[in-house]
């Protein structure tokens, strides 16, 4: 067929927390080989949160495609897009376009990211696995675990990161986490444009394989209330600097830099946060900024290999798991580097 079936995928403008949408272009051609054969495209920003009825016409514009792994033996793709106004300039829901710039400025520090999604699967209104009524047994062996007393969705978790690494995103790994139904894969380590496209298409494709199962996945910080963990997205990061010998000296000058802008990062760090970071489950409490080694009850950790080879990359801890990775991984380009 010399036509491709390409989706457009787009971040809108629901807030506190951004939604994906997309909707299919037929394209012309035998095969997509660059982003100038994608024409740009528009929509109805007046059912997506992004314009009023009366001028409701935005534009997507191409900036990233993957093939569709979902489509095995054909051309078809997946069409990551930034949404810009009538005028071309970046819509004020376009986080990655500032990204961009910032990302753009800092280029020479070579700056890596890597992200760890975790997400909890639900069937209906309750997660998945879990008794109709009450409650499964108390948190303990569900990390890691194997079995199915422990362990529900891995089906959809395996296909999920089968597609990630066929459609070339480089995913680097996945596990069953400290809830039960609550799973993690990790993205990266990647300069931060791409690690973020690369995140925000592989939730989509989370989303999408779970219509298949019948399974939706929430990446609410914190799904069900009480003694259960939330959900995070630790980030990851590192810099020519931090990855050079004597880079243990700069990451320890960089948190000092993070703890004055920590109101400002949790700002970005995803709504409804402050029902996760606790200072329990793992978590350092929301008013509170702390470092350490090794220490998983901190906002940002220094893992004991980095410390041990004085030098390599931290973990900031404090990521929601609903948060945008565009706005993430900008701060953070901002506070270390700016
Ligand atoms: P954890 O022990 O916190 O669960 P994971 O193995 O789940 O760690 O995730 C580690 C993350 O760190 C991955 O996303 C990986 O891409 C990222 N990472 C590894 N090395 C670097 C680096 N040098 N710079 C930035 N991120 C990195
Ligand atoms: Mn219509
Ligand atoms: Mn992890
Ligand atoms: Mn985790
Ligand atoms: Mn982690």
């Amino acid at each position: 067929m010399s036509k491709v079936m390409a989706e457009y995928i787009w971040v809108d403008g629901q807030r506190p927390t951004a939604k994906l949408r997309s909707k299919m272009k037929v394209v012309e051609v035998a095969e997509v080989r660059s982003l100038s054969e994608l024409p740009d495209w528009s929509f109805d920003g007046s059912s997506t949160y992004q314009a009023e009825g009366k001028k409701s016409d935005l534009m997507l514009k191409p900036v990233r495609f993957i093939a569709n792994p979902l489509k095995p033996g054909t051309k078809d793709i997946l069409v990551l897009c930034e949404v810009m106004n009538p005028d071309g300039s970046p819509h004020w829901s376009n986080t990655r376009a500032p990204l961009r710039m910032v990302a753009e400025k800092h280029a020479s520090e070579e700056a890596w990211f890597g992200m760890e999604q975790e997400y909890t699967l639900f069937e209906g209104n309750r997660p998945l696995g879990w008794p109709d009524k009450g409650f499964p047994a108390p948190q303990g062996g569900y990390y890691c675990g194997v079995g199915c007393d422990e362990v529900f969705g891995r089906k959809l978790v395996e296909s999920h990161a089968e597609a990630c690494l066929r459609a070339g995103i480089k995913l680097c790994g996945t596990n069953a986490e400290v809830m039960p139904a609550q799973w993690e894969f990790q993205i990266g380590p990647l300069p931060a444009l791409e690690m973020a496209d690369e995140l925000w298409l592989a939730r989509w494709l989370l989303y999408r394989m779970g219509e298949e199962h019948g399974i939706s996945a929430t990446l609410h910080p914190k799904p069900v209330k009480g003694d259960w963990n939330g959900t995070g997205c630790h980030t990851n990061f590192s810099t020519k600097s931090t990855r050079e010998p004597g880079g243990l000296k700069v990451i320890e000058a960089a948190m000092e830099k993070l703890r004055v802008k920590h109101e400002a990062h949790i700002q970005v760090y995803g709504a409804h946060n402050v029902e996760r970071l606790t200072g329990l489950h793992e978590t350092a409490p929301i008013t509170v900024f702390r470092w350490g080694v090794s220490d998983r009850g901190s906002s940002i950790r220094i893992p004991l290999g980095t410390a041990n080879d004085g030098r390599g990359y931290f973990e900031d801890r404090r990521p929601a798991a609903n948060c945008d990775p565009y706005e993430v991984c900008r701060i953070m380009l901002e506070t270390v580097l700016g």
